[in-house]
């Protein structure tokens, strides 16, 4: 298949700002032939922005049998995926949808099942794993420049304030995903961390509500191990003031340092700064998209990847709630 006649659905935030400008770059590939949205104004506006214009439907499953697209990319809120993934199979269009793979574990584990059943691509998008500094620095790891590690270390310090956007969002205020913003921003880093440190097997936490206004608890202390022995201290807070997300991974030979476009390795005692260039992680994520559906394997968007990460968020809500340590396994 040369272009994929993409239908889209959910025309908020994450596809105005995030997907369009990156299918912008990708007409080669792509053409976005048909939007749908529950409020039909908004997908009216929106055709109208845009050049050539799609087609608007009232109806989604009107726009997966229409016969113009071949298949849909699905920016909700993630309680309604499993829906809207599942109607878009039973119709035979391929999908892509925005992560959280859903609004919790048990119902992540359907979308597995459909995309198991199906002949059709599922391709859950987890933008991290498509981010220049940690695919780069997972390489190095690999490479042994820190000898064998054994320390992770995450902290997010990424303040919600009031007036944000994304704050603004009902389905945010009134969160049916698990732990709100521990799920929404939190699969993100568990994709970075499981890239650079391998699977989660326990999860300890404690959480705290600092804000009045962002629907859960929105601050998380957590200590993990993964399957192979290491160790993980991931710490993130939506809510406290504003500081970035930096890590840090300790080896046996050296030790590595990620924030903003930089890594800072140490290794064997020798110095290195290197500078990663900041390319699109949702334009890269489209053109690994199109290489799944012309038939290559489902690894970056794998629906049993974004899975794993959300169970390692619900693992440590579960832990905070009820004082135990939590092997992530037990919710998979
Ligand atoms: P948003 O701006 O609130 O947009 C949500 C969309 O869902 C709107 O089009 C809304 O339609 C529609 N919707 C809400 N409730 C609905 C319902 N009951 N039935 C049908 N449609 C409904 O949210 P967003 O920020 O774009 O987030 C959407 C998804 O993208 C989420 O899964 C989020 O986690 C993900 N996301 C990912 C990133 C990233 O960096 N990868 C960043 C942001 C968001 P109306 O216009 O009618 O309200």
């Amino acid at each position: 298949m040369n272009k994929i006649r993409l239908g889209i659905a959910g025309c908020g935030i994450a596809t105005r700002k995030l997907h369009l400008p990156a299918l912008r770059k990708l007409g080669n590939i792509f053409e976005v032939a048909a939007l749908y949205n529950r409020t039909e104004r908004r997908s009216q506006e929106l055709a109208g922005q845009m050049k050539p214009s799609p087609r608007v439907f009232n109806n989604y499953v009107d726009m997966l049998e229409s016969g113009e697209i071949d298949a849909v990319d699905i920016s909700l809120p993630p309680g309604l995926n499993n829906e809207f993934i599942s109607q878009a199979l039973d119709a035979g269009i391929h999908v892509i949808c925005e992560k959280p793979i859903s609004n919790s574990t048990a119902e992540g584990k359907k979308v597995v099942e459909l995309a198991e059943r199906s002949d059709r691509v599922v391709y859950i998008a987890e933008n991290f794993r498509h981010v220049s500094k940690f695919t780069e620095a997972s390489r190095l790891i690999e490479s042994g420049k820190i000898g064998s590690p054994a320390f992770f270390q995450w902290q997010s310090w990424v303040r919600m304030s009031r007036d944000n956007e994304y704050v603004n969002t009902n389905w945010r205020k009134h969160p049916d995903h698990i732990g709100g913003y521990l799920s929404d921003g939190g699969v993100h880093h568990i994709a970075a961390i499981r890239l650079l440190a391998g699977d989660i097997a326990k999860v300890t936490a404690f959480s705290k509500t600092v804000s009045d206004y962002l629907g859960a608890e929105d601050t998380l202390a957590c200590v993990m191990q993964t399957k192979n022995g290491s160790l993980v201290s991931y710490n993130v807070s939506y809510a406290l003031y504003k500081c970035g997300m930096s890590a840090t991974i300790i080896g046996s030979d050296g030790c590595m340092h990620i924030a903003d476009s930089r890594i800072t390795l140490d290794s064997h005692g020798k110095k290195d700064i290197l500078d990663i260039d900041q390319d699109d992680s949702y334009e890269r994520e489209f053109v690994d998209f199109h290489r799944t559906v012309c038939g290559e394997r489902n690894i970056l968007g794998s629906p049993l990847s974004a899975l794993h990460d959300l169970a390692v968020i619900e693992a440590a809500v579960i832990s905070s709630n009820t004082d135990r340590r939590v092997f992530v396994d037990s919710l998979l």
